[in-house]
């Protein structure tokens, strides 16, 4: 089916794990059950109460890219992934609603006893690891400290263990994975949470069907009441 097909359920992309799980009580509040688990479906397209909507569950960094191209009308994605994923691709997105879902921040983080801030103050070139290769290039050029980037998909945290780098860019929340691996967050870049996208093309398309979904998951994320 073509992704202009009027008669296609409104679809929206999720990941697996921490969006999808933050996700599920503002689609509740929103009055939409998912029927599957997809910790234990094997199925990549989940149906809900509403013959309306479906759920696709694609990797957290291919949101942007389902909703980008219409094959998704709306996702949720990290500010992290945008990011990242609006370098090459700008335009194309609504991005109206932060929903304040999946809090984090991305941190420079380097081994337990390696004085970063006097590697940075003496001008040392740096090997940092990261997936985030476009905030760390940013970060690292607005402070003048010129690095050699070394982009990884995961297990940031191995990369100075091993030699590989001087220090990572990552995501961090409590900092337990950090610690468990001798690491020290020593800068942080900015604060993550995750925002609805929009496909621009389906905003106008399908309007009258994506505006109350888009209301009722506003409405549960900036609810007093919600457990976020
Ligand atoms: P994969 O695990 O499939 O390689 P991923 O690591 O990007 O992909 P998740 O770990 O589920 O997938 O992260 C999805 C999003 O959740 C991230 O893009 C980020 O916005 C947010 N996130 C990541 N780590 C944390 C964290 N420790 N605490 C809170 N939110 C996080
Ligand atoms: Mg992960």
């Amino acid at each position: 089916m073509s992704p202009a097909n009027p008669n296609r359920p409104l679809t929206l992309a999720l990941s697996k794990g921490r969006i999808f799980d933050e996700t599920m009580p503002l689609l509740n509040q929103a009055g939409i059950e998912v029927l599957e688990n997809p910790e234990t479906s094997r199925k990549l397209i989940l149906p809900t109460n509403s013959p309306d909507i479906q759920i696709i569950i694609v990797r957290a960094t291919d949101v942007p890219t389902y909703v980008q191209y219409g094959a998704a009308h709306i996702g949720i994605a990290g500010k992290d992934v945008l990011y990242e994923h609006m370098e090459s691709h700008p335009g194309g997105l609504y991005q109206p609603v932060d929903l304040n879902i999946a809090r984090c921040r991305m941190s420079v983080a380097v081994p337990d006893g390696f004085d970063y801030h006097n590697a940075v103050k003496q001008g040392s070139r740096l090997r940092v690891a990261t997936k985030y290769t476009r905030a760390a290039r940013e970060h690292f050029a607005s402070k003048g400290v010129y690095i050699d980037l070394i982009k990884l998909y995961g297990s940031m945290e191995l990369a100075p263990l091993v030699g590989l780098a001087d220090a990572i860019v990552d995501l961090v929340s409590t900092g337990g994975t950090l610690r468990a691996n001798h690491l020290t967050e020593v800068e942080e870049i900015s604060q993550i949470s995750s925002r609805l996208i929009i496909n621009q093309a389906a905003m106008k398309t399908r309007q009258a069907q994506l505006q109350p979904l888009i209301d009722a998951l506003m409405q549960a994320a900036f609810d007093p009441a919600s457990p976020n």
